[in-house]
């Protein structure tokens, strides 16, 4: 269950980067003694964060105290410290950040500071000015005497101490193993109270720390030892609190598709969403019986409506879930959470969206919400640890979580604030959803990474088995189908909904051109394939995805790619011509059809565009042969003499799906580098 001592390879295996060189600063990183030091917290960090029981999406935290030379050849004692933005399970040496301990030593003698103050300090105690931001626990760990300090939120303690008696539970399992700091909210504040009580209460004795309703301090004077702590007090919270984790294996789809069918009314669902929100927001439906379960248990009201297992979730999941699917309720009783708490604070607070992250439902189950489909992942990842956390303390005394305000604050914590009034502006399609067929290669693919280098979450559709793996994202859902089969087209949109909520820009981009015949010699299974796969196969696709487009919360958007053919067709190219054609006249009465809908329909018109699965290397050749020209300038026969790749097609498709075009509907874009029988 627990990993054991040896079972990861030591960090300091072949293929570990190295820690930057910093030939201006300090170089305390390449001290000799540093090297080990830093081999050993990199090897018990990535221990601890290979659990997710004891570790989740940037929780917890180690430090290793180590003394280093200083580039004016001075010995400096340093605590390498975690730092923000890295996780455990993945940490390397540049991760953690050497802060001179004298500083951190002087930081806890003052009387007061804000979090913004104790970060500032934090950060100049750095001999690296290149390092990451240091952990805001940094004084924590400074405070603790011994030499290796490991910091988890692990589930079972929370299960243990998140009980009606949970101190009392907490000192009877552990005794004077640990000491006890009741709950005060992470930040400058705990790190003094620690500072203040650990010398009062611990002993020889003392192996550790617990922080009411936060987590589990071991320490050691090797790794190790601190590690071994680590995990026998974690398996007694285990057997205390009667604690299991219960399996999360994917169970049978549980929502349907089809017309007026349960997706769509998840999609309607996520238009509410993102209507609260203020922006599009991915809905993320999860295929677990075990959380359907506790989402349709009678007391899932009392169970789930007490707040989180650990202040720090408020962030990812809000305080509550929404039980059943009513928005506008959740943000009125949001609104009423903000104006009775906001005096705790005397700064001017800014409210924060009203939208709800975690949702049970009898029917859908567990259903996550987050601005990109990887926060809508890490709330599911937290509220699946959370159900364990409140089942194992219902088994006992009953599940408690901290008071509200005490949430609150951590909601509204000015670090947080901080951030928000910084900004960062979103990717253009952050929160939206794009399916694009013929996604594995080419243009499709093309058109995908675009998409997705701007912020969308994409379902691609190909025949190519490749397309799982096409991209590895948490946006990306790749899901091999044959568009001309309705129903694997069905089912693939169905599972695209019930993982990003909806769908709100569609690129039709997998074709296939028949081999060239002239019409007296044309085989009826070419021409019908053709009709297949580039015509009927899109009018399929248009009727299938017009009630998600119909509810996308920013208008629904499509981008056909036709092809210059349909303007300028070729001699020998009936099949493909025709069929493009017929597929720009289905677009052109999309467009007419859809308007009142807010859908826009607009389509490309690429031309010899090489880097395709279409152009195989002898085709190439064979072509540029016929004309008599090299292959570089048989790519280059165009006005403007330019080689025309994927990414330009799918910079246009990017182009027209954004704002700048929300006037254009019923346009056709050539991508040809100009060609005088279009023109
Ligand atoms: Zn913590």
């Amino acid at each position: 269950m627990l990993n054991r001592w040896t079972d990861l390879p030591q960090a300091s295996t072949p293929g570990m980067p190295e820690a930057p060189d910093a030939p201006n600063g300090p170089n305390a990183l390449d001290a000799p003694d540093a090297t080990d030091a830093l081999d050993e917290i990199v090897h018990v960090s990535r221990l601890l964060g290979a659990d997710p029981a004891l570790v989740l999406h940037g929780g917890g935290n180690t430090s290793i105290k180590d003394r280093v030379i200083d580039v004016t050849g001075e010995p400096v004692d340093v605590l390498y410290i975690k730092g923000s933005g890295w996780d455990l399970a993945s940490i390397e040496r540049p991760g953690f950040v050497p802060l001179r301990r004298d500083r951190l030593a002087q930081l806890l003698t003052v009387r007061a500071l804000t979090d913004t103050q104790m970060m500032n300090g934090l950060r100049q105690a750095s001999l690296d000015s290149s390092s990451p931001d240091p952990s805001v626990e940094s004084l924590l760990h400074a405070l603790l005497p011994a030499r290796v300090v490991l910091h988890s939120h692990a589930d079972a303690l929370l299960a243990l101490m998140n009980q009606v008696d949970g101190r009392h539970e907490i000192e009877r399992v552990f005794g004077e193993r640990v000491i006890v700091i009741p709950y005060v909210m992470p930040g400058f504040d705990l790190s003094r109270l620690a500072a203040e009580l650990w010398p009062t209460l611990s002993s020889s004795r003392t192996e550790g720390m617990v922080l009411m309703n936060h987590g589990l301090f071991t320490v050691g004077e090797t790794a190790e030892e601190a590690y071994a702590r680590h995990i026998e007090f974690i398996q007694m919270a285990e057997d205390a609190a009667g604690f299991v984790t219960t399996s999360r294996g994917p169970s049978t789809a549980l929502l349907d598709g089809g017309e007026g069918g349960d997706l769509l009314k998840l999609a309607a669902f996520r238009a509410d969403v993102s209507r609260c929100a203020g922006r599009p927001m991915i809905v993320m439906q999860h295929q677990s019986e075990r959380a359907r379960q506790f989402a349709a248990s009678p007391d899932v009201a009392a169970r789930a409506s007490q707040g989180p297992a650990t202040p720090d979730h408020v962030i990812r999941t809000k305080r509550l879930p929404l039980i059943g699917r009513d928005v506008t309720a959740y943000a009125e009783n949001y609104d009423t959470y903000f104006s009775a708490n906001r005096a705790r604070r005397g700064a001017e607070l800014r409210e924060l969206d009203r939208a709800p992250r975690v949702v049970l439902d009898p029917e859908w189950g567990l259903v996550t919400i987050g601005a990109s489909a990887k926060d809508a992942s890490i709330a599911a990842d937290i509220y699946l640890h959370t159900m364990d956390i409140i089942d194992a303390a219902e088994r006992q005394s009953g599940y408690r979580a901290l008071p509200t305000g005490d949430i609150f604050d951590v909601e509204y914590w000015e670090l947080e604030q901080a951030k928000l009034r910084r900004g960062s502006s979103p990717k253009r399609f952050q929160g939206e959803v794009a399916l694009v067929t013929g996604a594995a290669s080419g243009i499709g693919r093309a058109c995908a990474q675009v998409l997705l280098e701007q912020g969308a979450a994409v379902i691609g559709l190909d025949l190519a088995p490749g397309i799982t793996t096409t991209f590895d994202s948490p946006d990306w859902l790749g899901i091999q189908a044959d568009v001309s089969d309705i129903d694997q087209l069905r089912s693939a949109i169905n599972d695209g909904v019930r993982r990003f909520g909806g769908i709100d820009i569609a690129v039709p981009a997998a074709g296939i051109f028949a081999k060239s015949a002239p019409i007296a010699s044309l085989e009826d299974d070419a021409w019908l394939r053709s009709f297949a796969v580039n015509t009927t196969a899109v009018a399929r696709l248009f009727g299938l995805l017009h009630p998600y487009l119909a509810l996308a919360p920013n208008g629904g958007r499509v981008v056909l790619i036709a092809s210059k053919n349909v303007a300028a067709p070729g001699p020998g190219a009936s099949a493909y011509s025709a069929s493009k054609a017929a597929t720009a006249q289905l677009a052109r009465v999309a467009a007419l059809e859809w308007a009142p809908d807010g859908i826009r329909v607009n389509m490309v018109h690429p031309d010899a565009v090489f880097d395709t699965g279409l152009w195989t290397p002898e085709l190439l050749a064979e072509r540029a042969a016929k004309y008599n020209m090299t292959e570089s300038d048989y790519k280059r026969r165009n006005l403007l003499q330019l080689e025309i790749l994927s990414v330009d097609v799918g910079r246009v498709v990017a182009e027209l799906c954004s704002t700048t075009f929300r006037a254009t509907t019923g346009a056709q874009v050539p991508i040809d580098g100009g060609n005088e029988r279009v023109i």
